[in-house]
């Protein structure tokens, strides 16, 4: 590997932005001399010899031995999350949930206790709640509002880690990220964050001393809804002990889908840019405008959200993400959901086309009506994953979808 270079020798008067070099780190040019990255699709790699094929399975010597392990297609989009991350090492997955669950059931064992917020993301609760305790691993949960004295209070002598998602999906509750930092070194616990929903272009969390950070590929990282994924990234020690993990219980990411993810970290930022500003733009015309149809609008740059302060120092914009509670609850937001025209209805997130979901009827359907509460989805709630199609026509497809589905 390293950078696609031929410009980039030695840049010793400049230092390169992260963004460049996530744009220019490409896996070593063949004798082809093709511009961009070819696609790696094999299951192994050949050895020169017996010899080397000791060194290599030995660690003696670097090199891809079998797609299980590594490939060169994956390493580059390592290599590129780790410096759009800040980050010193890092590993693909097969999906998020693979990554979420590797971040986990690679260092807890049985024993062990895991302190995470409540509001995180449906499987990732089923993995706390029904998955580790198999093994022996106990959890508590924090409420969106702690303190840190709260967080703290959490802490047990068998605490292993704490586990945040922030924002959350779908609620949009904030974690304060260099709160949990101090705590997690303070206690010696490893802090992990998933970072799907703000991508490392809104929030970086090892900057705030995350050990460990992952991320679904699935949404914005591919942003176009084609393939799924997920990417851990974190410090050396850590990532060492999940890589042993992933290595021998299997969770590969394919060639082909880490060929997507890396060329569309390419188009990150700009993608990210625009996904924001229409996403800040549709909350304020929201508040401003569909006030009648709505209890409340949930955007982390709104100026009434509470926690816009934090919001406004841990996260470089709002994001692409936008919830509002439509008044009339569970009923009106699936009427809602059928009058929409554009707006795309599916599970997904983080795509070029907008997407709306309504938790409560789906995603959240098994929880009961007072755990839905604790983590911020009331019946009406109504989440927006917002594209980059032009602002305008989100709008008017939302307005409408709005004024037809009064009772
Ligand atoms: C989607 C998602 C995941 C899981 O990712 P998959 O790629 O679907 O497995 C994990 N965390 C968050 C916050 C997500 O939005």
């Amino acid at each position: 590997m390293r950078y696609d270079s031929s410009e980039m020798n030695n840049p010793a008067d400049h230092k390169l932005h992260p963004q460049t070099l996530a744009i220019r780190i490409q896996a070593e040019r063949t004798q082809n001399r093709e511009h961009a990255v070819p696609l790696y699709m094999t299951s192994s790699f050949t050895f020169e010899d017996a010899e080397q094929a000791r060194a290599m399975f030995a660690d003696e010597e670097p090199g891809s031995i079998y797609t299980r392990f590594s490939n060169p297609n994956t390493n580059e989009l390592v290599e590129k999350m780790c410096m759009l991350e800040q980050a010193e090492d890092g590993l693909t997955t097969a999906s998020g949930m693979a990554a979420v669950f590797v971040s986990l059931a690679g260092i807890l064992k049985s024993g062990d206790h895991l302190v995470a917020s409540r509001a995180v993301f449906g499987s990732t609760h089923q993995v706390i709640t029904m998955l580790l305790p198999r093994w022996g691993i106990t959890h508590t949960y924090v409420d969106t509002n702690a303190d840190q004295q709260d967080w703290e209070r959490a802490i047990q002598p068998n605490t292993r880690m704490i586990f945040a998602e922030t924002p959350s999906n779908p609620g949009l509750d904030l974690v304060d990220l260099s709160m949990l930092g101090v705590l997690a070194k303070k206690h010696n616990l490893l802090l992990n964050v998933d970072n799907c929903f703000a991508t490392p272009y809104v929030q970086q969390p090892a900057v705030f001393g995350a050990d460990i950070i992952t991320h679904s590929a699935t949404k914005f990282i591919d942003g176009q809804g084609r393939a799924l994924g997920g990417i851990i990234v974190g410090k050396k020690d850590v990532i060492r002990e999940l890589r042993f993990f992933a290595r021998h219980s299997g969770p590969a990411m394919s060639p082909f889908n880490a060929w997507i993810f890396s060329k569309s970290l390419e188009t990150l930022a700009v993608r990210m840019e625009k996904h924001c500003s229409n996403a800040f733009e549709l909350a304020r015309w929201l508040q401003g405008n569909q006030m009648n149809h709505l209890e409340r609008v949930r955007y982390p740059f709104l100026p009434d959200y509470p926690k816009m302060d934090l919001a406004r120092k841990q996260m470089l914009s709002g994001g692409a993400m936008v919830c509002f509670t439509v008044k009339g609850g569970l009923e009106r937001g699936r009427r809602f959901l059928n009058n929409l025209q554009l707006c795309s209805l599916t599970a997904n997130l983080g795509d070029t086309r907008t997407i709306a979901t309504h938790p409560a009827s789906t995603t959240h359907s098994k929880l009961s009506e007072t755990d839905r509460k604790a983590v911020g989805i009331d019946a009406g709630l109504i989440r927006i994953s917002v594209g980059l199609e032009h602002i305008s026509d989100i709008q008017h497809d939302i307005a409408r979808a709005l004024a037809a589905s009064v009772d």
